[in-house]
């Protein structure tokens, strides 16, 4: 098949390279001129495991092409993906300007019978939008479809995700669209996961449900956590023993500094605008808000108290900054609020990520300095946060990190390691609803009472 991708971001670069995986003919178009000169130089513009090997078999193989121009790749396709952003808007509303505007650009483009599908996470009613700003410019003979086909990859093993997914969800009433999804997505389904195939507006609040549910799960378990803490029970204990059940399950029940990424809280925000906009108040999703910016907010406050009430002349060392691990995306990342509060309280900031230096300098500028290992940023440090679970911070050198600190104390937002373990080598190690142990012979040594 034919296939174009307007959009060639996260969601976008993925899906066109895996369809060119299963021999398809892509075509990904973006407005951002530097990204498609990147592309074309054979480069990635961002880190997704086991991306590189398909993108550049695909190159190689004439089926993966980029172009700055839709009317390079729209006229001949079979489907066009609409893979674009939508950013929150100021009262939380998903900004529908992209896919509007890329459905404007399309329209006069589209000759015999084309697919459109609309792959961006948008609001209920987005379907009926796009195909009614088609309709007002498409040209005569051309016949098309719109379906809504939500994306449920994780970025970090989007490609995974994406070759395999749990379900496949179709919104169209269109029995000719439907054929054409069902043909385009059957070898990713052998393994007998299913195609649903729904309305369209069932289908675009289903992503929605997906998300808020799961972002639900991480503010409830934060705030078990919190609990735990005030009453001296492990929130490694509870989790174990409630994820056994099978009814509640073993995922998403991880508590730390709260959920970040450019899906979960957009999308969040944008389902309760939608309720709202309905004149329904869906007050469980307004706490999982609250407490999602509580959580990062108790962090850093546990830092700043911890030392005193202020940072001043205190050097801070952070380890992870992208939103999760195995991704350089720090849209919305708990890490850069709380950095944030740190530099407010006159802290000075040393960080390492593996891949997310580059996007969080966008950020943040130079009002941190990078690292360019983990060991690097702790010399002389106060003080190390772990803010992203990356797998290389799971079994650190505890003795060489004592040796280059200037104090062994450790804040850890995504419970790492083991509080009986920290306080054995030395450290102060605080975790989110675990109990802490002294290190009695730090202590004793003297080593923290200059803090
Ligand atoms: P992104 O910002 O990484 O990529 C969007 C791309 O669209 C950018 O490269 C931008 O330059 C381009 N673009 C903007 N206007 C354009 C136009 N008129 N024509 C061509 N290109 C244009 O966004 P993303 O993370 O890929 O997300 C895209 C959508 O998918 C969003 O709705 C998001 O909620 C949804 N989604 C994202 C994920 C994820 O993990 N990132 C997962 C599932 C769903």
């Amino acid at each position: 098949m034919n296939i174009g991708i307007i959009g060639t971001g996260y969601v976008g670069l993925v899906t066109g390279t895996c369809f060119a995986e299963m021999g398809n003919t892509v075509t990904c178009v973006d407005i951002d001129v530097d990204k498609i000169v990147q592309l074309r130089t054979g480069e990635l513009p961002l880190f997704e495991p086991g991306l590189r090997v398909f993108f550049e078999r695909n190159i190689r193989e004439g089926r993966l092409h980029f172009t700055t121009e839709a009317a390079d790749a729209v006229p001949e396709c079979d489907v066009v993906f609409l893979a674009l952003p939508t950013p929150p808007g100021d009262d939380g509303s998903a900004d529908l300007s992209y896919v509007k505007q890329a459905s404007r650009d399309i329209a006069p483009l589209l000759t015999g019978y084309t697919v459109v599908v609309t792959k961006s996470t948008v609001p209920v009613g987005t379907a009926d939008r796009v195909r009614e700003i088609i309709s007002a410019s498409v040209a005569d003979p051309a016949e098309f479809d719109v379906v809504s086909n939500p994306e449920f990859l994780r970025e970090g093993v989007a490609v995974e995700d994406f070759m395999k997914p749990d379900r496949v969800v179709i919104g169209s009433s269109s029995p000719r669209a439907i054929e054409v999804m069902d043909r385009l997505y059957r070898p990713f389904l052998r393994n007998g996961n299913p195609m649903i195939v729904m309305d369209e507006r069932s289908s675009e609040m289903t992503k929605y449900a997906a998300n808020a549910i799961l972002a639900t799960k991480i503010s409830f378990m934060n705030e078990i956590a919190n609990v735990c803490e005030a009453v001296g029970a492990n929130v490694d204990f509870v989790r174990t023993g409630v994820g056994a059940d099978s009814r509640i399950g073993k995922q998403f029940l991880y508590p730390g500094i709260g959920f970040g990424g450019s899906c979960f809280p957009k999308d969040v925000k944008a389902l309760i605008r939608t309720a709202a906009d309905h004149h329904y108040s869906f007050r469980i999703l307004d706490a999982v808000v609250s407490v999602n910016e509580m959580q990062r907010r108790r962090f850093a406050s546990a830092i700043i108290d911890f030392f005193g009430g202020d940072l001043m002349g205190r050097r801070i060392a952070v380890w992870g900054l992208a939103f999760k691990p195995n991704t350089d995306d720090v849209r919305e990342a708990s890490s850069i609020p709380i950095i944030e509060t740190i530099l407010a309280a006159g802290g000075h900031v040393a960080a390492f990520d593996p891949e997310a230096t580059g996007s969080t300098k966008l950020v943040l500028g130079d009002r941190i300095d990078y690292g360019d290992d983990a060991y690097e940023v702790l010399t002389g440090a106060d003080a190390l946060l772990v803010c992203t679970e990356w797998n290389e911070f799971r079994r650190p050198d505890l003795r060489r990190m004592a040796e280059i600190m200037q104090s062994q104390v450790v804040f850890d937002g995504r419970n790492l390691y083991d509080p009986k373990e920290m306080a054995a080598a030395g450290f102060v190690y605080r975790s989110i609803g675990r109990p802490s142990y002294s290190p009695e012979a730090s202590l004793v040594a003297g080593e923290l009472r200059a803090l």
